[in-house]
């Protein structure tokens, strides 16, 4: 529990609030004479910031007060407030024996609390083991505790010492603003909040956001603490920034060598804090990334690669291990069991795990920005903004950018970069629109899957529901006799071992939702999107990665797929229009096999733009 209190200074009277009154009163003692007088009761940390916010407005409205009338004023003015404040959130106001008691009560203690305050040395050590990251109490304390700089009973002091000296900021994890609406701070979100009982605070209607309770709970009365990453330029960093050398294990393509050189480009020279990079499905956009990777590594600066998915962060890993040797590098997953190294340069996390960060990199690589949970989420993007240092960049890398990035491109406040081949140098399959008016899809569906499924040349069957999966996937049955026809969606337990069937040819269809839309590689793969008109759940990006599964491997880079929809509508249309646009592009850039050579040396292995 804190409580809010007025200090009064040289510089005049301030609102403030605390775990511990007295210590922060000896420590602010500690530097210059200050007099502290507290105006709650022991109250959620929440309610203690609040009245200290709104008691600072009504002083800043008074005047400063520096001594005799203007501070017992001052006092006044507090106690008032924060009876006010509090019976509004439910509270009863203040109830101390006698206003003199609080502060005799401060000075009879100040010996027992002077041997409290940690050296200075000690506070700022215990900072720069927490720089960089946003953590709810227990989560401080038990790192001050694992890194022996502090007791479990003793890193409250620690902690408000840390913010007393500006290294870290004390917040609510859930705060009140001045109109009663709450706010998580630690993901950044507007709600939604359960109102549950709650064993921290004992009341039996403690604030809950729901959105980031999977990492563990930020409730009204929990402090979260911010501490900011400091100096990672330092002479230390350029020394270990010396060692860092790019190792690609294979040879870029041309169009990867043009976007890397001009990612680089951006992140040295260009003053927009944003880009975004475009590529086609199965261009290399990781390996792309790289480049910028290499240059804030190379100068000491810390980086995150952060993306939606685990298996996508999962299956980073060993890629940027064999990339930059002798780099550090951790992974922070929901779940995962390894130990988490906070310290290592590059880290790589679910986007989820950016909350656990506060200012810290200078450069974050977001992959698959479109999808979810990421896609549509105020929270985690206010998360991953966060974790960016102030002088920080970001790179936005997307297959299908979502239409609020391409006004942003089209008004030329965000700058893009294309990669319009893929690695293979084929272009994208362009799909044919089928169209079925009157609506009875599936004798077509039938007809193209019947036509061409068989060993060797697999479909995907892409369907908007859940229901439908099975639906189609009895009628193809039915249909197309001897067919190994199965189908999947993302409620199926055994939908990892049908993507492994499909992969691995011991199917000849499968029928899908968008579970299998990303992430999935079939070598000679053909693919149908049925009801691709349905709008509510297809948008262009979503048919635009479901085209992009088709030809994606070099051994078999053609492949056919089909929209089959009873209307063409303006998602089918856009889609369409994306893929030809980015064929036409990577054809009039040169950068399509057939068209122009592209053969590089075999010997080549670290890439043109290192
Ligand atoms: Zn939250
Ligand atoms: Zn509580």
């Amino acid at each position: 529990m804190f409580h809010a209190y007025v200090l009064f200074s040289e510089s005049g009277a301030r609102a403030g609030f605390g775990h511990s009154p007295d210590f922060d009163w000896a420590y602010a003692n500690a530097r210059a004479p200050a007099d502290l007088v507290v105006i709650t009761p022991p109250v959620p940390v929440a309610f203690a910031s609040l009245v200290a916010h709104e008691v600072d407005r009504q002083l800043a409205a008074a005047g400063r007060a520096r001594a005799g009338r203007a501070r017992r004023q001052a006092v006044r003015i507090g106690l008032r407030t924060a009876r006010s404040v509090l019976r509004a959130l439910g509270l009863a106001g203040p109830a101390f024996l006698s206003l003199g008691s609080t502060r005799l009560a401060l000075r009879a203690h100040a010996e027992l609390v002077g041997s409290r305050i940690p050296p200075r040395s000690l506070v700022v050590e215990s900072a720069l083991a927490l720089a960089g990251r946003s953590l709810l109490y227990e989560e401080a304390m038990r790192a001050l505790a694992s890194g022996g700089l502090s007791s479990l009973d003793c890193a409250h002091d620690l902690l408000a010492a840390i913010c007393a000296e500006g290294l870290g900021l004390l917040v609510p994890a859930v705060s009140i603003s001045s109109f009663g609406a709450r706010a998580c701070n630690r993901c950044g979100s507007g709600g939604p909040f359960a109102a549950t009982p709650c064993a921290h605070c004992g009341r039996r209607a403690c604030s809950l956001c729901l959105r980031c309770r999977s990492m563990g709970s930020a409730r009204e009365c929990i402090p979260l603490y911010l501490v900011a990453a400091h100096d990672y330029a330092s002479p230390h960093a350029g020394a270990v920034a010396e060692g860092v050398n790019l190792a690609i294990p294979h040879v870029l393509t041309d169009a990867q060598v043009q976007a890397a050189q001009m990612l680089r480009d951006w992140y040295i020279g260009d003053s927009a804090r944003e880009v975004l990079v475009w590529a086609v499905c199965g261009a290399g956009k990781t390996e792309v990334s790289f480049s910028a990777m290499h240059s804030a590594l190379a100068s000491g600066r810390r980086v995150l690669f952060a993306a939606p998915r685990r298996d996508v962060v999962a299956e980073l890993e060993p890629r940027v291990r064999a990339a930059f040797p002798g780099v550090t590098c951790s992974t922070f997953c929901g779940g995962s069991r390894g130990q988490r190294d906070y310290d290592a340069r590059v880290i790589l996390a679910t986007t989820h795990q950016a909350m656990r960060f506060y200012r810290r990199f200078d450069l974050v690589i977001l992959d698959e920005a479109d999808a979810y949970p990421f896609a549509g989420s105020e929270a985690l993007a206010s998360a991953v903004h966060r974790s960016l240092a102030p002088s920080g960049k970001i790179v936005i890398m997307t297959a299908t950018p979502s239409r609020g990035h391409l006004a942003r491109v089209k008004s030329g406040v965000l700058p893009c970069i294309r990669i319009p081949a893929r690695h293979h140098g084929r272009p994208l399959p362009e799909p044919e629109v089928v169209t079925a008016y009157g609506g009875d899809l599936l004798p077509k569906v039938a007809e193209i899957v019947g036509a061409g499924a068989g060993p060797g040349t697999p479909f995907l069957v892409f369907v908007p529901r859940r229901r439908q999966a099975q639906e189609v996937a009895k009628y193809l049955l039915l249909r197309i006799p001897g067919a190994r026809v199965e189908w999947v969606h993302s409620q199926d337990p055994a939908r990892d071992d049908k993507r492994a069937a499909i992969a691995g040819g011991e199917c000849d269809v499968l029928v899908s939702t968008s579970v299998m839309e990303r992430g999935v590689t079939v070598d000679g793969v053909d693919v149908v999107v049925c009801h691709a008109d349905d709008d509510v759940v297809f948008d262009y990006r979503a048919l635009v990665q479901m085209a992009g599964r088709a030809g994606r491997t070099a051994a078999n880079p053609e492949g056919c797929v089909w929209f089959v929809c009873a209307n063409e509508n303006w998602h089918v249309r856009t889609a369409v229009g994306i893929i030809r646009e980015m064929n036409e592009e990577a054809a009039s850039r040169g950068l399509l096999i057939g068209q122009h050579s592209q053969e590089t040396s075999c010997e080549e292995v670290t890439p043109k733009w290192a």
